[in-house]
């Protein structure tokens, strides 16, 4: 039985893009579970863009991650030891066990993984938290239907890469926007999308005009910034916009400028929504069923960037996130010691 708990905390608020002092790197005993309670090994932990936003002293959606306390993260580990009638030692569970080694649960929000059923990495990704934002933000707020024209951004990532593949299934054109020739290969030939616009150096608005000629019906929008921007001067009568997330912002440093093309919602009598996950909890045994069922038929594939490490490396996987190093969801493992 190890005995050591490496941890990573947060150390200071970053400004712009995390540097290594913004994190602490602790060693404490591994903890005891009590009654109605389970220890968990660390196998997989979940990075995610939002992490950056919890680093920040705002109001949120969530409280911040406090300087000193474990860094917030979703993980899949194995229970070691349980004193819980629920969970048994060899179970494989998810849940927010935070960046370290080893964490004590009493369960609550741990969700068993089946490693039978899918690889264990799914159960972050499409069976996790990234595929219910996929499935829920677009089928619930950004409603496609047949022949709709959709366009989601972050497009090769964990979130777009799913969002896509769902809105071809519903019958919709599909174009996604991603960073490199690369990741637009893949969109095309691996994600089944209709067309991919490389932001990085094609013209995104005069890419819009050609493989959107009609307009935009829906667009799932993952980056903000110039992007979001350039999809609402496309907008067509009726659009949904939904607000899942804006990575292009997220280590700004000035306060971002509106997009200067709102007004097209007017023009368009379109809908510009935003979308949380954990809003949509009670329905999540309805969206793994149905993802699950996509996936053993081959609706969606799942894609994760896998990254062999210590829990130590947490703070530079991170930024494979910003620097879009990443292709599908991206995931630290930690290898047994
Ligand atoms: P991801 O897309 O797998 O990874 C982030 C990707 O963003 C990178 O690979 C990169 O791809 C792209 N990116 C980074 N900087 C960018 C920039 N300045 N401009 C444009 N693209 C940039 O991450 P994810 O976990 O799937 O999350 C995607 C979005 O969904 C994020 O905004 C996240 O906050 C949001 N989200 C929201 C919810 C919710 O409940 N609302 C839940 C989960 C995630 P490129 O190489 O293409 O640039």
């Amino acid at each position: 039985m190890p005995t050591q708990n490496r941890q990573v905390r947060l150390g200071a608020r970053p400004v712009g893009l995390p540097t290594p002092q913004d994190w602490q790197h602790t060693t404490e005993d591994v903890p005891e579970p009590g009654d109605g309670q389970f220890l968990v090994r660390t196998e997989y932990v979940s990075l995610d863009p939002a992490m950056r936003g919890w680093m920040n002293d705002a109001r949120s959606y969530i409280r911040p991650v406090r300087i000193g306390e474990i860094m917030r993260a979703g993980a899949l580990g194995r229970v070691i030891a349980s004193n819980h009638d629920g969970f048994a030692v060899g179970d494989h569970v998810t849940g927010t066990f935070g960046v370290q080694e080893y964490a004590v649960s009493d369960g609550l929000g741990v969700i068993r993984a089946d490693p039978a059923l899918a690889p264990l990495p799914t159960y972050l990704g499409v069976l996790g938290l990234t595929g219910l934002t996929a499935y829920f933000g677009l089928l619930d707020v950004g409603k496609p239907r047949e022949g709709d024209t959709v366009v989601v951004s972050g497009a090769a990532g964990a979130v777009g890469s799913v969002v896509g593949q769902i809105a071809k299934h519903v019958g919709a054109r599909v174009i996604g926007i991603a960073g490199g020739p690369e990741k637009c290969g893949l969109l095309t030939e691996e994600f089944g999308f209709d067309a991919a616009i490389d932001y990085r150096s094609d013209d995104v608005r005069a890419a819009l005009r050609e493989h959107a000629p009609d307009g935009v019906d829906v667009y799932f929008d993952n980056v903000g910034g110039d992007i979001l921007d350039h999809v609402l001067a496309r907008l067509r009568l009726g659009a949904r916009v939904v607000l899942c997330g804006a990575i292009s912002q997220y280590n700004a440093t000035e306060r971002p400028s509106g997009p200067a093309n709102y007004l097209s919602l007017l023009v368009n009598r379109a809908s510009m929504t935003g979308m949380l996950v954990f809003d949509y909890e009670e329905r999540y045994p309805e969206g793994v069923s149905q993802l699950a069922e996509w996936l053993a038929a081959g609706v969606v594939t799942a894609r994760e960037h896998v990254v062999d490490g210590t829990i130590d490396e947490f703070p530079e996987v991170l930024l494979k996130l910003f620097a879009g190093e990443n292709t599908g969801k991206l995931l630290l493992r930690i290898a047994d010691r």
